[in-house]
């Protein structure tokens, strides 16, 4: 009698591990039927035979209906009961189940093995012959639906129409007569759509059920939801065949689904939703209002402590919080699904914990199953999930985190509104970095222009402010004080709401949720650090962002961009005298200025990381960007001249209207075919060396300053986009020598190092030439990635860089995430010759690749030092260095998979 089958496996056959060839519902009926749960019993097509079916341009593989049909004598003879036989007659379910979840995408049908005969025979055995005719109708529904494709729309509306004509409110209140009666409709419309009779032959039934099973993989939803979740196509689905168990048959029987913890905090209490006398998806359909689950303890108290017990045993069994569907009938539990359940950012954290406390979990595998998107989830500020949202438009989600306020216009009017106490929302077509004090006084920015590193992205990324930009749907009028799109109109000081997270633009004002570094996150942090080797720094420019940074554990400042210092509303316009200044003297003269502010700003910076290294990296972009644009200066000029400035010579508008021009020349000496290669970084200092000198003379008098007050300074100088070693050579040269003038007889005591910035392809290629003068290496991802690419990232991501990856050309956004393949050669490579030249060497990544999960894992695979990213992702890097560094560990290379497979098993 047990003849190996090909096709099905018995659920006492198979185990959890069997997800690939059963599906996930599969396995897990398989896995509670050996724990001894009462799941009603039945058995399991495998994905093989999905994969067979496609395989063989839609043919229902060899022998499997004589192996389905063979398992399913054997179900007959274990329920006592026959298939299309009466007085007993079998009923099954069809389900779909593949092996990622993929909730509500597929079909199943339930009552199968119903017909015209049996039908009396269910009514008869259960004396219920409402119950046998309600069951009889819902097959039919389904069946005309998921097998002959008529739409569900269809029967729903003979079944309102019916129980308009019978005056009932519910299906509940339909006696058998009613549902008799919808049967013949839905039997008309069976025949008018399908063009022949519901089949009365049951086998006929489950035959072209598991085959309309099979096609609901390759249906449309199905399709876009596995692009969207990367699932392959060609993975197929289960069928699981199984014994029906009835929620309907009246008041002491429902069904439910119950969380087994709460999945939006994490507590530990049965949650969920039951309704009673119901069948399958009648508590999700949303037809009548499911009760919560605590009142089936009052109901059925019996039932309820048996799910409860149940819940803490699936739990412990699988070691995750599990989403569990169930069906009461006539007093007796049964258990139809578990799967581990979705959950918030917040559950997610203290079920990990939780679950480690209860002694399920170790922590490292609680700190393996965190999952990095909501770290950052949690670290900003989010709309509350139940909040109703008026979405005007989706720009580029480029700082995460959410705010509201009122909608501004200039930078001006927002500093102005913020300083009395409003909130405000900074709106513009672009920002330049004249505007930066608005962006500093908004809650948030949005631009209708610009890509992920337009000036507006960077600079709120490095605050941790919210933005979204590059919303081109947004039509803004500066002049006016208004922002239209589709229609609608919002004018200055109307509520706006934006979402950086996902790139929403929402009307009006939202709840916020504060982001909040919850008890559960603090611990997996501390456990995060115990696993992990790899340093995280932080990429911040501020005492306060320093601060932050080290709240955050970031273990020093791995990027400091000085040139954020220049662009404040007192220090631009001593920057901009500075670059228009005609001689060295000039200059010198307004870089005299500059020192004592650049000085403070070390200063503090230095406080603040008192005991770590700060790593300060020279001036980098070209000096344009400190001026104003060309198209506003000749509107300024078209301004003045028509306030008549040329007549009057010698009037206050005609000496302003001659510096205009002198300023409009400096913008157009200035101006650079392709600013991206030009002149910037350490070319500007070897160009102009006063300016490089100036900030290392502050560098090193706020060392002496510090070190006098006993503060613990670790100093690192930063020399950006250095191609050849002879530029680093001289610039180190210059660095030493102003220490040492600086320094004096205290130069001893402070063991300052000098490195540069890996970011151009030729600066990796010859690294051990470069490390001959290099203490360490920063490998900037972001320029390394362009100029490996020969990107502009600018212009790639907003022109053809999605549509690469839509059309998968490329795996990702290889400034998202870290190119391995071929940044990445560049990266080993330059490590390995730097260390041949100088073992030991510090290497590690300030890009923005410095805060993915993903490249992280790769930073550490490579063996690099630290990474450095923005102070809000830095516990997200703990983690994600932790990660890495637990999957190589556990078994090199299948640990990966097992691990990647834990994480996919946690998200699902
Ligand atoms: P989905 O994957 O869309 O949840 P399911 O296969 O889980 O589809 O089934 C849909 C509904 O039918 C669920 O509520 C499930 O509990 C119920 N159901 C499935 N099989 C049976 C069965 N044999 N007896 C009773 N209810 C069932
Ligand atoms: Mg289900
Ligand atoms: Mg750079």
């Amino acid at each position: 009698m047990q003849r190996q089958s090909q096709w099905v496996k018995a659920f006492e056959e198979g185990h959890a591990g069997e997800r690939e060839l059963l599906g996930g519902k599969g396995a897990n009926l398989a896995e509670m039927t050996r724990a001894g749960l009462p799941v009603p019993p039945g058995f399991t097509i495998t994905t093989d035979a999905c994969r067979d079916y496609y395989r063989t341009d839609r043919k229902l593989p060899d022998g499997l209906m004589e192996e389905v049909f063979a398992k399913l004598t054997e179900l007959e003879s274990k329920q006592g009961k026959q298939f299309g036989v009466a007085p007993t007659p079998l009923l099954v379910s069809v389900r779909s189940g593949s092996v990622h979840s993929m909730p509500g995408m597929m079909d199943t049908i339930l009552n199968v093995g119903l017909n015209d005969r049996t039908v009396e025979a269910l009514a008869e055995l259960t004396q219920n012959e409402t119950f046998a005719y309600d069951c009889y109708r819902r097959l039919v529904q389904m069946f005309g639906n998921v097998v002959f494709g008529i739409e569900g729309m269809l029967f729903e509306r003979q079944l309102h129409e019916l129980k308009r004509e019978r005056g009932v409110e519910q299906d509940r209140d339909v006696d058998a007569a009613g549902w008799k009666q919808l049967l013949e409709r839905y039997s008309a419309l069976i025949r008018r759509h399908a063009r022949r009779e519901f089949p009365q032959d049951v086998r006929e039934q489950l035959t072209l059920a598991v085959e309309a099973v099979f096609r609901s993989w390759d249906n449309p939803r199905a399709r876009v939801y596995r692009k969207v979740h990367h699932i392959p196509d060609s993975q197929g689905t289960a069928v699981n065949i199984q014994s029906m168990v009835f929620g309907n048959r009246g008041e002491d029987c429902g069904t439910g689904v119950v969380f087994t913890r709460d999945p939006s905090t994490g507590e530990k209490v049965l949650f969920g939703e039951f309704l009673t006398n119901a069948q399958g998806e009648d508590v999700v359909a949303g037809s009548r209002t499911p009760r919560p689950i605590a009142e089936l303890a009052a109901e059925m108290p019996a039932v309820h402590g048996q799910l409860l017990a149940t819940a803490e045993k699936l739990e412990r069994h699988y070691r995750d919080m599990q989403d569990i569907e169930f069906t009461v009938e006539t007093g007796t539990l049964y258990i139809l699904q578990t799967r581990n359940g979705k959950r918030s950012a917040q559950a997610s954290m203290k079920i990990g914990v939780d679950l480690v406390a209860v002694g399920v979990l170790t922590p490292e595998e609680a700190v393996l199953r965190a999952e990095p998107g909501h770290l950052d989830q949690l670290l900003h500020p989010t709309i509350a999930s139940d909040a109703e949202l008026d979405v005007l438009a989706v720009g580029l989600p480029a700082s995460p985190g959410a705010a509201t306020g009122q909608a501004v216009f200039d930078a001006d009017t927002a500093e102005r509104l913020a300083a009395s106490g409003k909130r405000v929302i900074l709106v513009r077509a672009e920002t330049t970095p004249e505007d930066i004090h608005g962006v500093l006084a908004a809650q948030g920015v949005l631009t209708s222009r610009g890509g992920m590193t337009s000036h507006a992205a960077v600079v709120a990324r490095g605050m941790g402010k919210p933005c979204v930009c590059g919303c081109e749907a947004l039509a803004i009028d500066v002049e006016a004080g208004t922002l239209s799109v589709g229609g609608q109109v919002v004018r200055e000081g109307d509520f706006v709401s934006i979402d950086g997270a996902t790139g929403r633009v929402i009307r009006g004002s939202v709840q916020l949720k504060a982001a909040e570094m919850t008890a559960e996150l603090q611990q997996l942090l501390v456990w995060a650090d115990e696993f992990r080797t790899m340093k995280v720094m932080a990429n911040a420019d501020n005492p306060e962002d320093a601060r932050k940074a080290r709240e955050f554990g970031a273990q020093g400042i791995g990027l400091c961009r000085t040139e954020h210092m220049f662009l404040s509303p007192e220090r631009l316009p001593i920057v901009q005298a500075m670059i228009l200044a005609e001689s060295k003297e000039g200059r010198m003269e307004a870089l005299g200025q500059l020192l004592p502010m650049q000085r403070a700003d070390f200063d503090g910076l230095f406080r603040a990381m008192d005991g770590l290294p700060v790593a300060i990296r020279l001036l980098d972009p070209p000096l344009h960007e400190f001026l104003p644009n060309m198209e506003e200066l000749r509107a300024k000029w078209d301004d003045l001249q028509a306030a008549g400035a040329i007549d009057t010579a010698g009037s206050p508008a005609s000496s302003e209207l001659q510096q205009l021009e002198r300023l409009m020349r400096k913008v157009k000496s200035l101006h650079e075919v392709n600013p991206m290669l030009g002149q910037r970084g350490c070319r500007l200092g070897i160009l102009y060396p006063e300016i490089y000198e100036m900030q290392a003379e502050a560098v090193f008098l706020a060392i002496r300053d510090c070190m006098r007050d006993g503060v613990q300074v670790v100093p690192e100088v930063m020399i950006p986009l250095v191609g050849h070693v002879n530029e680093l050579s001289l610039l180190r040269d210059m660095v030493e020598r102003t220490a040492h003038h600086v320094l004096q007889e205290d130069l001893h005591r402070v063991a300052y190092k000098v490195g540069t910035m890996i970011e151009v392809p030729r600066a990796a290629l010859t690294a051990g030439r470069i490390a001959e003068c290099a203490d360490f290496f920063s490998f900037g991802t972001n320029d390394l990635t362009q100029m490996t690419y020969g990107y502009s990232r600018d212009d790639a991501e907003g022109k053809f860089l999605s549509a690469y990856v839509d059309r998968e050309l490329l795996p990702a956004n290889p400034f998202q995430v870290l190119d391995t393949e071929g940044v990445g050669q560049l990266i080993e490579l330059a490590v390995e010759r730097g260390r041949r030249t100088r073992p030991g060497l510090k290497a590690g990544v300030c890009g923005e690749h410095g805060g993915d999960p993903q490249s992280i894992a790769y930073c550490h695979g490579i063996g690099l030092d630290y990474v450095s990213c923005s102070p809000f992702r830095v516990p997200l890097a703990r983690i994600a260095a932790a990660q890495a560094r637990l999957q190589q560990s556990a078994a090199p290379k299948a640990s990966t998979e097992a691990a990647a497979s834990l994480q996919m098993q946690a998200a699902q």
